[in-house]
């Protein structure tokens, strides 16, 4: 897949302004750096509006005969719903402080991939229908027509931002770039454009309980496998339940963990570490999904899509939730969540069984995220580890835009990844933590046909992760978001070949010493223990930016 995009001609990045005013509209969709459209059968399933077939270079885009006044009036509605969205089109300065912070804009050179250009799509039609000096003043207050070309350009400019949020840290108003692309494609669905690759998925949410359309009998079918092959690994016979009414937990991961790789390993960890410590825990078939795709559509679809997990809680009767290596369901529940559903005041606050501690983080959504659980046991000396059996790997850490920013979990990784592996090197201070640079591959854009945008989106972070590995040695990027673990592979197999990606379960689940099972000889990879390097700690090296982080 990354071969072809290579073989093909990919844009040259110049970052000289064009002559051309910014205002005419105008977008070449080339392949490689557009998402193909929604499917209407997906559409339909999801009583979505003018579900049609339709592609971006078609000029008939086949739109309903009144879609002007559908899209002011959709626009009028937002602005008085919600207070964020006006402010933010009203007090932006065009500083330009966030101009280049946008990996869209590093990685292509486009303007328009600057996030205050972004939004100036939006805010040149808000100027026009809704401000008295747009109305008054037309272009020389910065105000455009809506025309069928500015539809196009918003399609392609707020469907190449994966909103992460970088911008927002650098901007002195905090203005949300993110959500001025939430707003924009709200308006784009009241259309029916949107993409397929965030359609299909919430549909098969709807239709099957996750992402992928697993049903439930292939859920269990894999759970089954992941059985056997922990049995052949550590000799250890687990119990997985599945839709066990009465469990104190409800476990909700991403449906990738159990599905794909590099993926599957970190289930393995899971399955492990459940099993070690004897959690009275189910997984279910019909929340059997932790992402939200709605989210990259509307809050409606969001807010539809979240309400599945409470409603399974309530059903199974469980206490409260846990939940797996996910982004941006952790935006949802920690941002939304108590807009949209909550609070869950039907689930109990949660207490870990295993140490007494009380997450009161997560008194309102009553949802714990599982890098709080993990770290909690092992700082309460109940895991048993030998961070010896990853010593295969130098370990770097990418912190998910959703979990970082969205969420502020930062510590909890970090302390996990210490404790289970002897070498930890940290990527440049500017690329982590809250000003972590994105997989560029979020937010419903890690479909192949958007190769390119993709791989030059994610060209700033892949840049790091060169860093380090050129520094250090580092062979490994982990990362807590299933998004993540399956578009940073093809990006760093592009960028910077050598470096694999694994979930941070992934390692706790080789470093567990677990009662009574047998000497292992793989790690949860199927790799030969033996054949691991030892450490070779750089001399003289503490802790810190680009430091070797030692084992605590
Ligand atoms: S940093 Fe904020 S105020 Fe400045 S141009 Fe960007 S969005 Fe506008
Ligand atoms: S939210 Fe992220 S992708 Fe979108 S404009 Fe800001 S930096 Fe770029």
């Amino acid at each position: 897949m990354v071969e072809e995009v290579s073989k093909e001609k990919p844009l040259t990045i110049d970052y000289t302004p064009p002559l051309k005013s910014w205002m005419e509209p105008a977008v070449e969709f080339r392949k490689g750096t557009y998402g193909y459209p929604a499917a209407p059968k997906h559409e339909k399933y999801l009583d979505l509006p003018n579900p049609g077939v339709w592609q971006p270079t078609d000029k008939d885009w086949k739109l309903p005969e009144n879609w002007k006044e559908i899209i002011l009036r959709g626009m009028k509605d937002r602005l008085g719903r919600y207070r964020s969205f006006r402010l933010f089109l009203d007090i932006c300065v065009r500083c330009g402080a966030c101009a280049d912070k946008c990996h869209f804009f590093i990685g292509s050179g486009d303007p328009k991939n600057m996030p205050v250009l972004r939004t100036e799509l939006l805010r040149s039609i808000y100027r026009r229908y809704f401000t008295f000096s747009g109305k008054v003043f037309g272009k020389l207050a910065g105000a455009r027509e809506l025309t069928e070309d500015v539809l196009k350009e918003w399609f392609y400019y707020f469907f190449q931002c994966t909103e992460c949020r970088r911008c927002s840290v650098f901007c002195p108003y905090g203005i949300d770039t993110c959500e001025m692309t939430m707003m924009a494609r709200e308006l784009l669905n009241l259309l029916g454009l949107n993409i397929n690759w965030i359609v299909e998925p919430a549909s098969n949410s709807y239709r099957t309980g996750n992402h992928l359309g697993i049903p439930p009998h292939a859920f269990k079918s894999t759970v089954d496998f992941a059985i056997d092959e922990i049995k052949e690994i550590t000799g250890i016979q687990v119990e997985v339940p599945i839709n066990r009414k009465g469990a104190e937990i409800l476990f909700i991961a991403p449906s990738a963990d159990y599905f794909a790789s590099p993926h599957w390993y970190t289930f393995l960890g899971y399955l492990l570490l459940f099993h070690e410590i004897g959690l009275d825990y189910t997984w279910s078939t019909y929340a059997s999904e932790g992402g939200n795709f709605g989210f990259f559509h509307s809050a409606d679809l969001a807010k539809r899509l979240n309400a599945k997990i409470y409603s399974e809680a309530k059903r199974l009767g469980v206490k409260w939730i846990l939940g797996g290596e996910c982004g941006h369901m952790w935006r949802v529940i920690h941002q939304y969540m108590g807009t949209f559903n909550g609070p869950a005041d039907f689930l109990e606050k949660p207490v870990s069984p295993i140490t007494g501690t009380h997450f009161e983080n997560a008194n309102s959504t009553k949802m714990v995220h599982l890098c709080e659980f993990t770290a909690d046991l092992i700082k309460n000396n109940k895991l048993k580890l030998d961070p010896s059996r990853n010593n295969k790997w130098k370990v770097t850490y990418h912190d998910s835009c959703n979990i970082s920013r969205g969420v502020g979990l930062l510590e909890e990784p970090r302390y996990i990844l210490r404790n289970v592996c002897n070498e930890f090197y940290e990527m440049p201070e500017n690329t982590i933590r809250e000003r972590t640079f994105c997989c560029g591959s979020g937010a419903g854009l890690g479909s192949d046909e958007n190769m390119e945008m993709r791989l030059r989106g994610g060209f700033p972070r892949a840049n790091a992760v060169k860093y380090v590995k050129e520094q250090y040695g580092v062979n490994l990027l982990t990362c807590i978001c299933a998004i993540d673990r399956a578009t940073l592979p093809p990006l760093l197999e592009y960028w910077v070949p050598g470096v694999e990606v694994a979930g941070v379960h992934e390692l706790v689940g080789n470093a567990l010493v677990l009662k009574g099972e047998k000497e292992r000889t793989t790690n949860l990879r199927g790799e030969p223990l033996n054949s691991f390097i030892s450490p070779s700690p750089p001399a003289g090296r503490g802790e810190g930016e680009g430091e070797r982080q030692d084992h605590v």
